[in-house]
């Protein structure tokens, strides 16, 4: 395993769960998805850190998250990439999720609140795309917004099941998908549910 993937663990291993949960912080070392209210979960543990590892980040990534969430997916992004800029549809989760991260002193994260299926089309073009909410398709508004050269990781099916999806943009544009896993994520709420 290379060095950067053994930081990304090593930081992973470290970061306090709870930090990221106003309630059932009793539950932060479940590997589990735990509500959050909103009918949304933070993330489970092992698939937030599959999904890091996946992305293959580079110090140099400029990255875009659809889903906020908690902000726990948001650090680690933050953490081993130059740049993240984060969508969420929910206010409450958007709010509680930038304090958060401001009081844990990250200064390269931008939020926006907002439906993020159409992505963050004025910082584009992105050298990651990270969506943790399930989409029928992969949206068009996000291929188009990553970067030659870009990866993607989507969950993409139905409510029930869906592939996770690491989508590669080649430097001639064409995408290359691979299903890493399966996986079940809440519905990427919009356009494309
Ligand atoms: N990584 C986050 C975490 O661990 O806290 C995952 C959060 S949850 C699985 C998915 C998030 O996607 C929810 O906060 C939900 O509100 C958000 N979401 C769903 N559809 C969205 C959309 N169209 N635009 C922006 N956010 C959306």
């Amino acid at each position: 395993m290379d060095s950067r993937k053994k930081e990304i663990i090593a930081y992973f291993r470290n970061l306090d769960r709870s930090f990221f949960m106003d309630k059932h912080k009793e539950l932060a070392g479940l590997d589990e998805a735990i509500p959050i209210g909103h009918q949304q979960t933070i993330s489970q543990p092992s698939l937030v850190l599959e999904m890091t590892l996946a992305l293959d980040l580079q110090p140099t990534s400029k990255v875009l998250e659809i889903g906020t969430g908690s902000g726990f997916q948001t650090a680690l992004l933050a953490k081993f990439a130059a740049s993240v800029y984060t969508v969420e549809r929910i206010a409450e989760l958007h709010n509680s999720a930038q304090k958060r991260l401001a009081e844990a002193g990250f200064a390269n994260i931008h939020f926006k609140l907002d439906d993020g299926s159409f992505g963050w089309a004025e910082h584009a073009p992105y050298d990651r795309i990270m969506v943790t909410a399930a989409a029928a398709i992969i949206p068009q508004e996000l291929i188009e917004q990553l970067k030659p050269g870009g990866k993607m990781l989507i969950p993409v099916g139905s409510s029930f099941l869906q592939d996770l999806q690491l989508v590669e943009k080649d430097e001639k544009g064409k995408l290359h998908k691979t299903v890493i896993d399966n996986v079940l994520f809440v519905p990427l709420k919009g356009k494309y549910e």
